[in-house]
């Protein structure tokens, strides 16, 4: 497996990992493979440049610029971490998932959020009291899910390349 890289996310250290992801294997055929659904939020930009940050530092600044729906063919297992020598991973499930995609300004490398709502496997409701008046409600437990499940290099100085 390849080694973590360490990239800075809106200025979170954040560790992006090669997973065995069924993305496309380039940026433009994922747009594609979107488009069928339409995009639900949409805000193209032209970059501004490859700077010295996105090159050796791996810090880039990143900006939404797509999100929408994708289907998944199969689950497959994204790792989020490491405890000791064990690896921690969270499964991206079979079928449709809600994608938001981030770009860097400068070099144009794209990271792939999965961002589908769900439902936490043993969360339990939250029970919301009101203190004042006693009243009880109960909320699903229903969130978003927000894991780093791809990664497209930008431009290196030779041009235009993903990966
Ligand atoms: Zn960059």
């Amino acid at each position: 497996m390849t080694e973590p890289i360490v990239q800075s996310i809106e200025g979170r250290r954040t560790i992006v990992i090669d997973s065995q992801s069924n993305l496309p294997r380039s940026m433009p055929d994922l747009l594609r493979a979107m488009d069928g659904f339409g995009f639900t939020f949409r805000d193209d930009f032209d970059l501004k440049g490859t700077r010295p940050a996105c090159e050796s530092l791996r810090v880039h600044r990143f900006r939404r610029f797509r999100e929408g729906r994708w289907w998944n063919p199969s689950a497959f297992p994204v790792v989020i971490g490491k405890d000791g020598d064990t690896l921690r991973t969270v499964t991206v499930p079979h079928g449709v998932t809600l994608l938001s995609l981030q770009m860097c300004e400068d070099c144009g490398a794209v990271v792939v959020r999965d961002v589908s709502p769900h439902a936490p496997l043993g969360a339990k409701p939250a029970r919301l009291i009101n203190t004042v008046t006693g009243e009880t409600r109960v909320a699903p437990a229903v969130g978003n899910r927000d894991l780093v499940i791809g990664w497209y290099s930008g431009a290196r100085r030779n041009g235009r390349e993903y990966r």
